[in-house]
């Protein structure tokens, strides 16, 4: 980050922004004096509020280097990054299919759909205990303790690793003794601080989604702030948690013939912007199993480095998103998409990453 003081600025107003970032902020300053002067902040920048230091007497422009969101950014580390969840890798070369009922609604149905995923070749399963819904007078899970014991008996029954959405932090024990293999943040809860935080002090991988109104940016630097690890009071937690899958779903938009808008270009553009495992969830973003997979294959053909889907063993009956759940057919989907990802394999990601030129 470069702060422009303005001409004419006074020594003392320069003495003070250097003290607000490196007192409020701990990071370091590098004053330029010229004409004007410039000061370099070095350090993680993203936790610096520019409306505040503009707000500053003295201060003329306050000028971005590096995104926001630094440490989800390629720029900063260009290779892609796979997280493993369980035993499973997630990103680089690695084709991941997640896949499982929406919601736990009873035992039988769980193991019915959890089988049902296995043997169309999931590698991981959705064992979703709590939901957060479009409407709160919808299903939202059983009790979390049923809920989890069930989505045990789903791990045990397929020996594939499980994902299962965190709502409420006073959960994150529980999960976790329960031994859910990676937490999902739901597009409900993509700038919910708190369970960013929470989810930042262990180690356990986070599917992030796309939050239902936030802009690339906004979505990275969620991600960017489990990396690092902030607190309220902006010091960073050492370490933070490094395992955090994307999940793209689509946001909002005025078009209601599908569930949520989702722009395909988002895929390569996020794999480009970022080292960060990208997967893309079919299912949510068209809200009908009849678009359902040729979705999954544009995903894939994007670039996506896999899917997470709705698979039940009866949609008819279910109480969470049946309209949306594939059945058998999911064996099909995930057999195409693996061969749709071989085909492409040597098309690389463009990663925007700047050449040097040399000028005569
Ligand atoms: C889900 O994956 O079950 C879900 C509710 O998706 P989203 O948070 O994207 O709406
Ligand atoms: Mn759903």
């Amino acid at each position: 980050m470069i702060i422009h003081m303005a001409p004419g600025a006074t020594s003392e107003q320069v003495g003070r922004v250097v003290d607000r970032i490196t007192s409020d902020y701990g990071l370091l300053c590098e004053t330029i004096v010229s004409d004007t002067t410039v000061i370099g902040v070095k350090g993680i920048a993203s936790i610096v509020d520019e409306d505040r230091i503009l707000e500053m007497p003295g201060v003329d422009k306050v000028i971005r280097i590096t995104e926001k969101y630094k440490d989800a950014s390629r720029n900063f580390h260009h290779d892609d990054t796979v997280v493993r969840v369980g035993t499973v890798p997630v990103g680089g070369d690695n084709l991941t299919v997640f896949g499982g009922p929406c919601a736990i609604e009873t035992e039988e149905q769980s193991l019915a759909s959890a089988r049902m995923a296995r043997d169309a070749g999931c590698d991981i399963l959705r064992a979703f205990v709590d939901k957060s819904r479009t409407s709160p007078y919808d299903y939202r899970g059983l009790a979390i303790d049923r809920g989890l014991e069930i989505a045990r008996a789903m791990k045990a029954e397929t020996g594939l690793p499980i994902v299962s959405e965190l709502i409420d932090l006073r959960h994150l024990d529980a999960f976790l003794r329960a031994g859910v293999d990676a937490i999902q943040v739901g597009a409900r809860s993509a700038q919910y601080s708190p369970l960013l935080e929470e989810l930042s002090k262990i180690d356990v991988p986070v599917v992030l989604k796309h939050g239902l109104g936030n802009d690339m940016n906004e979505w990275l630097s969620g991600a960017a702030f489990i990396m690092s690890g902030l607190d309220r009071s902006g010091h960073i937690t050492p370490g933070g948690n490094r395992n955090v899958i994307l999940c793209y779903r689509g946001i909002k938009s005025f078009e209601t013939a599908t569930r949520f808008g989702a722009d395909i270009g988002m895929v390569p553009l996020v794999r480009s912007k970022s080292h960060l495992p990208l997967i893309a969830d079919p299912s949510h973003s068209s809200g009908d199993r009849k678009l359902v997979e040729r979705v999954a294959y544009g995903f894939i053909a994007a670039g996506a480095h896999g899917i997470e889907f709705d698979i039940h063993s009866n949609p008819a009956e279910a109480l969470c998103d049946g309209k949306q759940a594939v059945q058998e057919e999911a064996g099909r989907i995930i057999t195409n998409m693996r061969a749709i990802h071989h085909l492409l394999e040597g098309v690389g990601i463009e990663t925007g990453t700047a050449t040097a030129v040399a000028v005569g």
